[in-house]
């Protein structure tokens, strides 16, 4: 199985303006192999969001190292426009990946541009991109804020595949919309994952999801790995104490 990613011993811990210091991510390692569905989960808190944001090199670890297709990311940052087209990111709040005063076409039309795609290229794929992920032409033209967070989602995934990445995190993607919406998204995932040949990080506090979508999970506590395994296995035999009390509160 080919490795895309590869992290290994990484490290972050944030120091507020008073001195407080938080070790957020904690000599963490794992791969995403090729094709795979890795699922990464703990409680509010357990620093998922801050292994996200050092995967998409927004902000730099203390230690450790990551590797996407075995190129160090600090090389790849350095050519944001390449990074970007191997890994994309959807965040828990759909809204937060478009300007508000813009259109939903010119969000997910944005990466093309900055890519120098014509307009007619940029009308064409833009429709092709809302219909690959549910939605009609019509919603090109729709504000963030004119549509439900489940339409939003459809069109912040299609401009997150805007430009054919091989990488997709999902932060809590699913997080803030109504049970069946969230089933439907994930329907989504699965078919665009296929479709598309991607692999995918996919962030939860909920170990059910997962379940049903990953082919691997990592359960995180304290910004440490205390578990990695299938999930069904690790569902039905947790070893951590942690991983229990997580099953606890969420199933
Ligand atoms: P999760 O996504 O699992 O809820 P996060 O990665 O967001 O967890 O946060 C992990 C820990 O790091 C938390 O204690 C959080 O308060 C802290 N943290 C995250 N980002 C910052 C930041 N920019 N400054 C200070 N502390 C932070
Ligand atoms: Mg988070």
């Amino acid at each position: 199985m080919k490795e895309i990613i590869k992290v290994s011993n990484l490290s972050k811990t944030f120091t507020t303006r008073k001195n407080d210091k938080t070790a957020a991510v904690r000599e963490v390692s794992f791969v995403l192999n090729q094709g795979e569905t890795l699922g990464l989960v703990g409680e509010s808190g357990s620093g998922k969001s801050t292994i996200a944001r050092l995967l998409m090199g927004l902000i730099a670890p203390d230690r450790g190292e990551i590797r996407i297709y075995d190129n160090d990311l600090k090389t790849l940052k350095k050519n944001p426009l390449d990074l970007y087209s191997k890994i994309q990111m959807v965040f828990q709040n759909p809204a937060e990946s478009f300007d508000p005063r813009k259109t939903l076409g010119d969000g997910i039309a944005e990466p093309l541009k900055n890519r120098g795609y014509s307009k007619q290229e940029i009308e064409k794929r833009v429709v092709e991109l809302l219909e690959m992920c549910g939605l009609t032409a019509d919603f090109a033209a729709k504000t963030p804020a004119s549509v439900s967070g489940g339409q939003c989602q459809r069109a912040a995934i299609a401009r997150a595949l805007a430009v054919q990445p091989e990488i997709l995190i999902c932060d809590e993607a699913t997080s803030s919309l109504d049970v069946t919406v969230q089933r439907q998204i994930i329907d989504l995932l699965v078919e665009l994952k296929n479709k598309q040949n991607l692999s995918i990080i996919f962030i939860s506090h909920n170990l059910a999801l997962v379940q049903m979508f990953c082919d691997r999970v990592i359960v995180l506590y304290n910004g440490k790995i205390v578990e990695e395994g299938e999930p069904d296995y690790i569902i039905n035999n947790p070893q951590a104490e942690y991983t229990k009390l997580l099953l606890d509160s969420v199933l």
